[in-house]
């Protein structure tokens, strides 16, 4: 998938900031992450050019500095000691007991399509966070006790909340 230009020339109208401080305005700022995001109802999403210089926007976010990112060597060290579970029963006894246990972790929704009605599917997913310094390890648990892993980054608690 092709991705927002880091190279891309920043935005260097005032734009963005004047429409964040009108209320009226769907574009937000979120001062935490240093971006500018498109508001509607409770959803937003993040603005990665200026609507009206086409400049990249904004500045500096600080969403890339906000997770962690596993060396190579830990993702293979994840890597083999998850290889070999298969079952739910394999990754309890292997693993130990979750940090967290989410019955519906993970959902997804595929579209209708020809005669296909949208079907949601729901998996149950478990989450080690003590196994890696960098990693969060997400199990996805199949309905027939089948397991899959990922490797997660790890969120970074901004500094103001440390204390
Ligand atoms: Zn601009």
């Amino acid at each position: 998938m092709r991705k927002p230009d880091p190279e891309a020339p920043l935005c260097d109208c005032d734009h963005l900031w004047q429409c964040s401080k009108d209320p009226e305005n769907p574009i937000i700022f979120d001062a935490e992450m240093n971006e500018f995001h498109l508001k509607y109802g409770s959803h937003s999403i993040m603005i990665y050019y200026c609507h009206f210089c086409g400049g990249r926007a904004p500045a500096d976010s600080k969403r890339a500095s906000r997770f962690t990112e596993p060396t190579v060597t830990e993702r293979i060290r994840l890597m083999e000691l998850t290889q070999n579970i298969k079952t739910l029963d394999q990754a309890l006894e292997i693993l130990g007991p979750p940090d967290h246990d989410f019955p519906v972790g993970e959902s997804w929704t595929e579209p209708a399509k020809d005669d296909q009605p949208e079907t949601t599917v729901f998996y149950r997913n478990l989450s080690y966070h003590h196994l890696s310094d960098t990693a969060e390890v997400r199990v996805r648990v199949y309905p027939t006790d089948r397991v899959q892993f990922r490797f997660v980054s790890k969120y970074v608690r901004p500094e103001k909340n440390k204390s």
